[in-house]
C-alpha cells in the first residue's frame, strides 16, 4: 500500500484456543500454506503484548477482503491487526480472550498508527460483514464470523465511519 492510501485498521483475532501461545511465524505457515505470499496481517499481538510485524505495510493486506463505505476492498486500504487468541478452550466458542499486556499493547500500536497514517476507520472483521437489512450498522445476526470477539467501535470510536454512513 502507498502511505497515502491507508485511512483504516481492521482487527481480528488468530481464532485459536484461549491461552494457546501461537506466533506470527505460526499463522505465516498457515497462510503460506493456504497460497498466500506470506502472513496476511500486519501485526500480530502475543500473549504476553509483545508487538510482531506481519507482512510490510508496502504489502497489500490479506486479512479482509471486503469493501468497506469507500467501497474498496479493505486489503487495499487498511492496516490488519491480529491478536492472538478470540475463542475459549474449547477451540470454537467466540471469546475476548485478550490478555491486559494484549490490551495495552493494542491500544499502543492503535494510537501509534492514528498519529502516522490518516485512519478514518477503525473496525473489528465482523464489521466488514455485509448490511443485509440496509439499515446502517451490521448487527449481530449479520456477522459472517465474530472475529475479532469483542466491539471494536466501543473500544476505538471513531466518529467518521458511522457519519459516512447515514449520509448515504
Ligand atoms: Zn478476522
Amino acid at each position: 500500500m502507498k502511505k497515502d492510501n491507508i485511512d483504516a485498521i481492521v482487527i481480528h483475532c488468530s481464532a485459536t484456543p484461549e491461552g494457546k501461545d501461537v506466533r506470527a511465524a505460526d499463522i505465516d505457515k498457515i497462510h503460506r500454506a493456504r497460497g498466500f505470499k506470506m502472513i496476511g496481517y500486519h501485526y500480530v499481538i502475543d500473549l504476553d503484548g509483545n508487538i510482531e510485524q506481519g507482512r510490510p505495510l508496502t504489502m497489500n493486506g490479506a486479512h479482509c477482503e471486503k469493501p468497506g463505505f469507500s467501497g474498496r476492498p479493505y486489503n487495499s486500504h487498511s492496516i490488519g491487526i491480529c491478536y492472538i487468541g478470540g475463542v475459549a478452550k474449547d477451540g470454537k466458542t467466540p471469546k475476548d480472550t485478550r490478555t491486559d499486556a494484549q490490551k495495552l499493547a493494542l491500544q499502543a500500536l492503535v494510537a501509534n498508527l492514528t498519529m502516522q497514517y490518516p485512519i478514518r476507520e477503525i473496525i473489528g472483521h465482523r464489521d466488514a460483514s455485509p448490511d443485509l437489512n440496509g439499515d446502517g450498522k451490521i448487527s449481530k445476526w449479520e456477522w459472517m464470523k465474530a472475529c475479532p470477539s469483542f466491539e471494536v467501535k466501543a473500544e476505538f470510536p471513531l466518529a467518521i465511519c458511522e457519519s459516512k454512513s447515514s449520509e448515504k
